[in-house]
């Protein structure tokens, strides 16, 4: 399996007044081509700075990460936000328990957006055809106050996958969800794994974690297992 993603000694401290969080401290780990992990631990142990820092939404305090082999931090030269922002676009896709979805824009505009900023070489599928991968084709024109969460969810899923990204983020992506909905949206996460994009998810659905390829357990900013 091919290494898409890899993490060494990875550590984010916040100043809080005069004490130190160790958000994450030390965290370490290889991500596979097609690889799911699901990531879990108690709240407030680092999860989401985690995800944070291995999709190049924040910069680390220290340690290093390097994505497709491209090395983004820890190498001799600190990189533009101008490289960043087009790094993140190559790479990832990010979905985040709360969707964030614009409400004046259609399904179908939510969807495109992304792609309006960014369309590369070997960019994803066109809108609908996403639309109808994620069962939306009837939903293109209602505005996301129209719809279920679950079919708010899959219309972010749509979004961050039409750039066609190698790796896929997702934030407790069905801690909005029913049992039925979340149950939807890991099925949908398993078949885009299977299809080779890394999933690397944050969860507190210990079903969902279960049916993962891989559970890394966050205490502390720590892995405390895997
Ligand atoms: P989780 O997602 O597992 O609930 P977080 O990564 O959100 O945990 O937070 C980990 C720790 O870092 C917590 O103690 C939290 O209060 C702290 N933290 C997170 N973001 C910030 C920030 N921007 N400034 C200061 N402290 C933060
Ligand atoms: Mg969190």
């Amino acid at each position: 399996m091919d290494t898409v993603l890899t993490a060494k000694d990875l550590r984010k401290t916040y100043h809080r007044g005069s004490e130190d969080v160790h958000a994450v401290d030390g965290v370490s780990f290889d991500a596979g081509a097609g690889e799911l992990t699901a990531i879990i631990g108690p709240s407030g142990s680092g999860k989401t700075t985690l995800l944070n820092l291995l999709g190049c939404l924040d910069n680390p305090s220290s340690g290093s990460l390097s994505v497709g082999g491209e090395e983004i931090f820890g190498g001799k030269a600190e990189l533009s936000e101008g490289t960043l922002t087009g790094i993140r676009r190559r790479n990832f896709g990010y979905i985040f328990q709360k969707f964030y979805l614009i409400p004046t824009l259609t399904v179908l505009e939510n969807i495109m957006l992304p792609g309006v900023f960014y369309r590369g070489a070997g960019a994803g599928r066109t809108p609908q055809e996403l639309l109808k991968q994620l069962g939306l084709e009837n939903r293109a024109a209602h505005l996301p106050a129209e719809l279920s969460g679950g079919e708010m969810q899959r219309v972010a899923i749509a979004r961050a996958l039409i750039n066609a990204p190698k790796i896929l983020l997702a934030d407790e992506p069905t801690g909005n969800l029913d049992s039925k909905r979340a149950g939807e949206i890991e099925e949908i996460l398993h078949t885009l794994a299977d299809g080779g994009i890394t999933v690397i998810m944050v969860t507190h659905n210990l079903e969902l974690a279960r049916t993962a390829d891989r559970v890394i357990e966050i205490r502390d900013g720590r892995i405390h297992a895997q």
